[in-house]
């Protein structure tokens, strides 16, 4: 089936307290704002799809996230499980410079998109994801760990953005980030409810 159109995919910062402190980063605190970042809808790998790393980056990151689809009334309708690929080392660089973090961020291939499959009676708020490596596990998450509930992002997106129907919210990333090499096999799961992965290209 083809992937339905995506035009935005509103991502979110810093929404996992080990994560935030492994990258040096303060904590926020749920009173704070949240951190809201754009990838371009057009820089999704689809499940099962392969694809080349940024030449102008040695040091691309897998940052393993739940995702969230808007339905027409605006509401998260559809669940899956992202890659919010960053060029980390790019991202310094324009930390460092005080510029927004599009090239680290939004570069072709970026987000990689597993299976979108419908939420009804999921309980999102305490799901359990995780990420393997070439069969090694990397990262594990739990939304119950976020500092911004996945309710919380969603009206807070709705009501500041031009949110559109089929647009994304990827959720944060917990502790466990680390590079991503040419060959390296990819595989995210959200036990149960679903399974994707991706292989980059050797180049
Ligand atoms: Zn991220």
């Amino acid at each position: 089936m083809a992937l339905p159109l995506i035009r935005n995919i509103w991502a979110v910062g810093r929404n996992y307290g080990e994560h935030a402190k492994e990258l040096g980063n303060a904590v926020p605190s749920a009173d704070d704002i949240p951190l809201i970042f754009l990838k371009a809808g057009s820089s999704i790998v689809e499940n099962k799809g392969t694809f080349r790393l940024p030449n102008f980056s040695a040091d691309v990151h897998h940052e393993c996230e739940v995702a969230f689809r808007f339905g027409a009334d605006l509401q998260f309708s559809e669940v899956s499980i992202a890659l919010d690929l960053t060029a980390r080392d790019i991202q310094n660089r324009l930390k460092d410079q005080k510029h927004p973090w599009t090239l680290a961020k939004s570069f072709k291939n970026a987000t990689l998109l597993g299976p979108l499959v419908p939420i009804r009676d999921l309980a999102v708020d305490e799901l359990i994801f995780n990420l393997a490596v070439n069969g090694e596990v990397r990262q594990r998450g739990n939304t119950a760990d976020m500092i911004f509930s996945p309710s919380r992002l969603r009206e807070y997106i709705v009501s500041r953005f031009p949110v559109c129907e089929g647009d994304l919210v990827l959720t944060g990333t917990p502790a466990g980030v680390g590079p991503l090499k040419p060959g390296d096999r990819i595989a995210a799961e959200i036990p149960t409810v679903l399974r994707a992965s991706w292989e980059i290209e050797r180049t």
